[in-house]
């Protein structure tokens, strides 16, 4: 019998594919029965990521997960709209990637605002990457140099980058390095392309850990993790959506503005939601241009749309 810890890469149907990262050495498991979710509104009680404790029989065909391990964090999907039901597509996340462009097709900021609300309260760091600027340096460039401004005003670091220059490529394959890496962007923006220009051997659009794995099973699932052959590893994501399952009560959302956050300490009310109270240092760093309008209206916007679930 051998035992040991891995990290769950791909679910494949009623297997699950691990490897003891940081070797990639990838081999199938099955989840013994007794291990049930807690939170019984979780669909899927192993995501990607997920570290697990496993048993490997000498006369058996795959490894048995006995145990999950407690998770960092997790970004989570509701199964629709109407259900209470959600699925988790990635856990112990180091570093999302969120790749905006700003033209074909354009980010808006108040969508993007409410991701990167939604990767606070998912304690994932995130990073901003800006695509494709090989096609409007030139004519953009203040376009680009007020995104900036905004986003790394906020705490975010920005990184601009273009398949066709190379810009900003090596950059992110090396912060990339010894991390598990989520990657996250709208249809269009680019996002294939950085991953292909990252690491050469992958193709999102046809997916990576091959067949050999997997014959003859099923394979339809959404998310896996790839090794980067520049170190570190990847997990491609159609998108992260803004609030998940998580109720996030009113007074709550300024606490994942990283700014707001911030200057709130020094409102004179508490909880303040940073509209009409008086003495309210979120506003006044607004009024002096420390916070921006954008960001700020993203918040409003938010409460706004808070108001209309209750
Ligand atoms: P995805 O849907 O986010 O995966 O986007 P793709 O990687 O498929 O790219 C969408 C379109 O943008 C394709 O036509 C790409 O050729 C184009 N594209 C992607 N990255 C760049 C870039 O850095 N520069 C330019 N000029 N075009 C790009
Ligand atoms: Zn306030």
């Amino acid at each position: 019998m051998k035992c040991g810890e891995a990290t769950v890469v791909k679910n494949a149907g009623s297997h699950y594919l691990l490897s003891e990262l940081p070797a990639w050495d990838v081999f199938p498991s099955v989840l013994r029965g007794k291990v049930r979710l807690k939170a019984s509104e979780i669909t899927n009680p192993i995501a990607v990521g997920d570290k697990v404790k496993y048993e490997w029989a000498d006369d058996g065909d795959s490894a048995v997960i006995t145990e999950i391990l407690p998770r960092r964090n997790y970004v989570i999907r509701r199964s629709t709209n109407l259900s209470r039901q959600a699925h988790i597509i990635a856990a112990n996340v180091d570093r999302a990637y969120l790749v905006v462009s700003l033209y074909f097709p354009e980010v808006k900021l108040p969508f993007l605002d409410r991701i990167l609300v939604t990767c606070e309260l998912y304690g994932i760091p995130a990073t901003i990457v800006l695509s494709k600027t090989d096609l409007y340096r030139e004519p953009a460039a203040e376009e680009i140099a007020h995104f900036k401004a905004i986003y790394e005003g906020a705490g975010y670091k920005v990184i601009e980058t273009s398949v066709k220059t190379g810009e900003g490529i090596a950059e992110i394959r090396e912060a990339c390095r010894d991390r598990v890496n989520l990657f996250s962007g709208e249809s269009g923006v680019g996002k294939s392309s950085l991953i292909k220009a990252l690491d050469p051997s992958l193709d999102p659009k046809i997916g990576v850990i091959s067949a050999a794995h997997l014959q003859g099973k099923h394979t339809t699932s959404l998310y896996e993790m790839y090794p980067l052959s520049g170190g570190g590893y990847l997990i491609d994501s159609p998108g992260i959506r803004g609030f998940g399952l998580v109720d996030v009560e009113k007074e709550e959302i300024a606490k994942y503005f990283p700014e707001m956050l911030k200057a709130s300490a020094d409102c004179r009310f508490i909880p303040c939601t940073h509209t009409h109270e008086p003495g309210c240092a979120v506003k006044a760093a607004v009024d002096a241009g420390l916070i921006s309008p954008e960001r700020y209206n993203s918040y409003l916007g938010m409460l706004e749309e808070d108001k209309k679930f209750r």
